[in-house]
């Protein structure tokens, strides 16, 4: 497995710690979600990026659900998300940790500041003390139970943990300061009473620590090294400081990036989960979706997401990156390592009517013109063809270099071949294309070195396999999805034509066996993964992953695509 290249500003920053002694040369990163929806692509940016900050660095890398919120999390998530990590290539060995594990540890540091002065149970609603809070510029107003005592303070602290108020009633918060300029520095709430079942805690516990609380303390235990999060924490970074250095805890160094987002589909899990619950997509795996399994069962590979992100870096500034910038990393992987195959999608019959009728070749086909170690295979060639229907045009526009009637065009590495006529059913439709052959040009080459301009795929009608396959297209029209007018949906930005399910495809024989989970070029037609769901030995269903740049017939680029 490659590793990610070291060219951001994080490295640097570790290099320095390094350099200094700092964690006495350690580095030791963590990946730390929360399990309430799927994996979408920023996420795998953030596992890229620390996992392989880990491996490029000798040092560790952690799993850590920060499941510290019982209302929204479920063990579906939790169970993607592993799966997820290590399909990316995200090595957490035996480090697979749960925030929910540290609550007791979190209570005895929470009471400790109890103890110290530092923390104090305040009666005000969540209204209220939003109120309290202030506004940037101006301070904030002590809350009237600031003061209250020690003694009264540990009493109402071990009481809320013991359930005997109800939710919303109190609160445990740091005594900061009201007038601090930085909002969250600002008496900032620590626990909150919740009495709600916890994924992995059962009813244990009825106070659940906020985020700001809890997540600099996770940090601590784990003894990461570099905490690596995305800017929005830049504000929160001095109140997880101070939390930590009241405590005088073990003290990793939080470091921010830049959020990555993706152009032509959405990043926020809210509305990936309103996607899925109103059936827009059919699932969270749906090959349309930004997410982890969504783009493993589009037949992406963890390798071409890695090259993704190594090619848009991080920064500290947002970006959206274009989804072009993603498909080519797959394609410069997948033309190195799929083998080819011929299928034609929406197929029209050809036949040759000086081919004998009972009579099959074998073709020789290369597997992979990258890749000469890649050989060979026999393909079955015989006079019942099918091609693409849009291989053919009974009056061809200009510079159409494909079938059309009296111009010869080659069939890959077969022959020659000539339309001679067209059967039509009576509404007028094609039902067939007589051609004939020219049996001196097995291989696809004239032996007299006429020039023959077009090339196309076929597949032999009486050796087809029938396959289903289905072509994607992004998921919404516009690049910022969230470019709406006021009061309008994003949702209106949604791309209508994003799935075409192609129920007649044929296939080369040798694809009937396809193992789920396979990928092949489909020559002219794209990159194809065999579903690992859907696609069965002998009815295969193929996703495309991604469509071809180039064609090796260049000159098709050029043929314009008639209506
Ligand atoms: P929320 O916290 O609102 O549920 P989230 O996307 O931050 O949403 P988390 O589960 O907290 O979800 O994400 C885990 C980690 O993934 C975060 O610590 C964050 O650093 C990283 N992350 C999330 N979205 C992106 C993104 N678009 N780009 C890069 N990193 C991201
Ligand atoms: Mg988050």
């Amino acid at each position: 497995m490659e590793t990610t290249a070291k060219t951001n500003f994080i490295y640097e920053l570790i290099d320095k710690d390094n350099e200094s002694g700092r964690f006495e040369r350690r580095v030791h990163t963590r990946f730390p979600p929360e399990p309430n929806g799927y994996l979408h692509i920023g996420h795998a940016t953030s596992i890229i990026l620390n996992s392989g900050i880990a491996r490029a660095y000798n040092g560790k890398f952690n799993l850590r659900f920060d499941d510290t919120n019982p209302s929204k999390e479920e063990q579906e998530y939790v169970d993607s998300i592993i799966d997820d990590v290590k399909w990316l290539g995200g090595d957490f060995e035996d480090r697979l940790f749960f925030a929910s594990d540290y609550f007791q540890q979190m209570y005895d540091w929470a009471m400790q500041l109890v103890k110290a002065g530092k923390a104090f149970v305040c009666d005000l609603s969540a209204e209220e003390v939003r109120q309290h809070r202030g506004i940037p510029g101006e301070p904030g107003k002590d809350s009237p139970f600031r003061n209250r005592s020690v003694e009264e303070n540990v009493d109402l602290f071990t009481r809320m943990k013991n359930g005997e108020f109800p939710d919303g009633s109190r609160t445990l918060r740091a005594k900061i300061n009201m007038a601090h300029p930085n909002l969250n520095m600002r008496d900032p709430v620590m626990y909150r009473i919740l009495h709600a079942e916890h994924h992995r805690q059962g009813n244990k516990w009825c106070i659940y620590p906020m985020y700001d609380w809890a997540h600099g303390l996770e940090d601590s235990i784990e003894r990461i090294t570099h905490s690596i999060c995305t800017l929005e924490f830049e504000d929160h970074r001095p109140l997880y400081d101070w939390f930590i250095d009241q405590l005088g805890i073990y003290h990793p160094q939080q470091i921010e990036f830049a959020r990555r987002t993706l152009g032509n589909t959405i990043t926020s899990k809210r509305k990936l989960l309103e996607l899925v619950k109103e059936k827009y997509v059919e699932g969270w795996d749906d090959p349309r979706m930004p997410t982890v399994s969504g783009f493993r069962r589009r037949g992406y590979t963890a390798s071409a997401l890695r090259a993704f992100c190594d090619e848009i870096g991080i920064s500290k500034v947002p970006g959206i990156s274009d989804i072009w910038v993603l498909e080519n990393a797959l394609r410069n992987e997948l033309n190195k390592t799929a083998p080819r195959a011929l299928a034609v999608l929406k197929p029209v019959k050809v036949v040759l009517d000086n081919y004998p009728a009972d009579k099959t070749e074998e073709m020789d086909v290369v597997n992979n013109p990258e890749d000469p170690a890649a050989g060979t295979r026999k393909v079955p060639f015989s006079r019942e063809l099918y091609i693409e229907a849009d291989d053919f045009k009974e009056v061809p526009p200009k510079k159409f270099f494909r079938m059309t009637p009296g111009v010869e065009v080659r069939l890959r590495a077969a022959y020659i071949v000539k339309c001679e006529s067209v059967a039509k059913d009576a509404a007028g439709n094609i039902t067939e294309v007589h051609c004939t052959y020219d049996p001196a040009t097995r291989g696809g080459d004239a032996p007299d070195g006429r020039k023959i301009k077009g090339t196309i795929h076929w597949v032999s009608a009486r050796h087809a396999v029938p396959a289903t396959v289905r072509l994607y297209d992004a998921l919404f029209t516009k690049r910022n999805p969230d470019d709406v007018e006021e009061g309008r949906d994003y949702k209106e930005n949604m791309n209508r034509n994003s799935l075409e399910v192609l129920e007649r495809a044929m296939l080369e024989p040798s694809l009937k066996a396809a193992a789920a989970g396979s990928r092949f070029q489909f020559e002219r037609l794209g990159y194809f993964f065999a579903d690992p769901k859907d696609s069965k030995p002998g009815a295969p269903v193929f996703n495309r992953t991604v469509t071809l740049k180039d064609t090796w017939a260049k000159i098709e680029q050029k043929a314009p695509e008639a209506k």
